[in-house]
C-alpha cells in the first residue's frame, strides 16, 4: 500500500534527485491533499492516473514538485511549492477530466482544498491548491 492508504508512492510526486537525497522524507515537500485527490480521480475514472512515472521507467519526472533550480515551468509556479500536479488519465481526454473536476468542484474544494486548474492544456490536467479566496473554480490560461 502506498501513501495515506492510496495506491500512490512518494516518487510519483517528486523528481529523482529529490527522492535520492530525501527518500521517504520527500513527503515534507508535498501537499498531502494532492495524493488524496489523485486517488479520488483514480476511483472516479476507474483508470490509470499518472503524475510522475520515472520511478516505473517512464519519462514524467517534473509533473509534481519542481525544485527552484529546475528549468521547467514558471518561476513562481505552484509546482515549486509542492502544491501542483500535472495529471494524465488513461483513456480520458484532458477536457473530459477537467469537466469531471468542474462537476465536482465544490466537493473537491471542501474535501481537498482544490482551487485551480489550467484551461486548455492539451494532454495533461494541471491542478493546484493555491489559496484564491474564490468561491468558484479558478481557471488560469495556459500560455
Ligand atoms: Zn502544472
Amino acid at each position: 500500500m502506498g501513501l495515506l492508504d492510496t495506491s500512490f508512492i512518494i516518487q510519483e510526486f517528486v523528481p529523482r534527485k529529490v527522492w535520492e537525497v530525501w527518500r521517504d522524507r520527500s513527503i515534507w515537500f508535498i501537499n498531502p491533499n494532492m495524493i488524496l485527490f489523485v486517488q479520488w480521480l483514480k476511483d472516479q475514472t476507474d483508470s490509470t492516473v499518472t503524475v510522475n512515472d520515472w520511478c516505473f521507467g517512464g519519462s514524467y519526472e517534473f509533473s509534481g514538485l519542481r525544485p527552484f533550480d529546475c528549468q521547467i515551468g514558471a518561476n513562481m509556479s505552484q509546482h515549486r511549492f509542492g502544491n501542483a500536479i500535472d495529471i494524465k488519465v488513461k483513456g480520458w481526454t484532458a477536457e473530459q477530466v477537467r469537466n469531471l473536476i468542474r462537476d465536482h468542484w465544490k466537493f473537491l474544494h471542501d474535501k481537498f482544498g482544490l482551487t485551480t486548474i489550467e484551461k486548455d492544456t492539451p494532454t495533461w490536467i494541471h491542478a493546484d491548491f493555491r489559496f484564491t479566496g474564490l468561491n468558484y473554480l479558478f481557471e488560469v490560461n495556459y500560455k
